[in-house]
C-alpha cells in the first residue's frame, strides 16, 4: 500500500521572522510575499494523519491561513522559543479531541516544555479549555500509524536538537532539519540519498548556531538528496535573488508552499 505524503510550509523564517521589527532593508520592505516569512514550522498529511512539526509563535496565524482544524500529533525539534512559543495555541486542537494530544520530543525538550507550560502538564489539569499534552519521549525510530519516523540528532545550540526523517510506506522519504550547525556522521548516514531534504540555510555569512548557505550546500553535496528546499531564512535572503544562485535541485521554500511527495521529480 502506498501513502502519499503532503507537506505544507507553515513558516520558513528565522527566529525573528521577516520582516524584522523596525528594519528598513530591501527584503523587509519587499512587496513579494515570498519574502515574508513566519517562524519555521511544517505540517504533514500522511496515511490519514495530520502532524505538526513545532508550534512556533505564529501558529495561530498559520493555522487560520491553512484552515487547519485538527491535529493528530505535534513533533518538536527542540525547545527554542521560535519552535515552542505557540504551545498555548494548541488549545483549539485539544478541544476537538477526546484524547490528550501526543507531543513528541527529546527528553530534554519535553522537560523544558513542562517547565515553561507547567499548568498543562499538571496532574490537576482537568480544565476543558487547556492544552492536554500526551508527552512521548523520542529516543529512536517510531511509527505513527504506518509512517516510520526517525529522529535525526544534530548540533545546533546549547539545547538538544533533532530533525526528523519521515518514511511513508511505498512513498518518498522526507527529512526536515530546520535548525542545524553540524550534522554528526551517524545522522549523515541516515540522511544520505533521502528523496526530499528541507534544510536550514539562515544567511550567506557564517552564524554560530545555524548553517550558512555554503554550509547548507556542502551538506546537500554530501547527502545527495533527490531535491532540497531551504528554510529558516533570515532577511539577508531575497527570494528571487537567492533562487538564481542555487545549484540544480536546490530551491528556496516559502510560506504556504505545498509539496506532494508523489509529485516530486
Ligand atoms: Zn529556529
Ligand atoms: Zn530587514
Ligand atoms: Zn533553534
Amino acid at each position: 500500500m502506498t501513502a502519499e505524503l503532503s507537506l505544507t510550509f507553515l513558516g520558513t523564517g528565522t527566529s525573528v521572522g521577516v520582516p524584522v521589527i523596525g528594519c528598513d532593508c530591501e527584503v523587509c520592505g519587499s512587496a513579494d510575499p515570498q519574502n515574508h516569512r513566519l517562524r519555521s514550522s511544517v505540517l504533514l498529511r500522511v496515511a490519514g494523519l495530520t502532524l505538526l512539526v513545532d508550534s512556533g509563535p505564529d501558529l495561530r496565524q498559520q493555522a487560520l491561513r491553512e484552515d487547519l482544524r485538527e491535529l493528530d500529533a505535534v513533533l518538536y525539534t527542540h525547545a527554542h522559543l521560535d519552535h515552542v512559543a505557540g504551545f498555548d495555541e494548541l488549545r483549539a486542537f485539544c478541544w476537538r479531541r477526546s484524547e490528550p494530544l501526543p507531543m513528541f520530543g527529546t527528553a530534554e525538550c519535553l522537560q523544558t516544555l513542562k517547565t515553561m507550560f507547567g499548568w498543562a502538564f499538571a496532574s490537576d489539569n482537568i480544565h476543558h479549555g487547556y492544552v492536554k499534552p500526551d508527552p512521548r519521549v523520542v529516543d529512536g525510530p517510531f511509527h505513527l500509524g504506518t509512517l516510520r519516523v526517525t529522529p535525526l540528532p544534530v548540533e545546533h545550540a546549547a539545547v538538544a536538537t533533532i530533525g526528523y526523517l519521515f518514511e511513508p510506506p511505498g512513498a518518498r522519504s522526507l527529512a526536515y532539519l530546520p535548525d542545524v550547525k553540524r550534522i554528526p556522521a551517524t545522522t549523515m548516514d541516515v540522511l544520505r540519498g533521502v528523496d526530499v531534504l528541507v534544510l536550514d540555510a539562515l544567511r550567506p555569512t557564517p552564524h554560530p548556531t545555524h548553517f550558512s548557505l555554503d554550509e547548507a550546500l556542502a551538506t546537500v553535496a554530501e547527502a545527495a538528496p533527490g531535491a532540497t528546499w531551504l528554510t529558516h531564512l533570515g532577511h539577508e535572503n531575497e527570494h528571487a535573488q537567492l533562487t538564481r544562485t542555487l545549484p540544480p535541485g536546490v530551491r528556496v521554500a516559502w510560506d504556504g508552499l505545498k509539496l506532494s511527495l508523489a509529485d516530486l521529480a
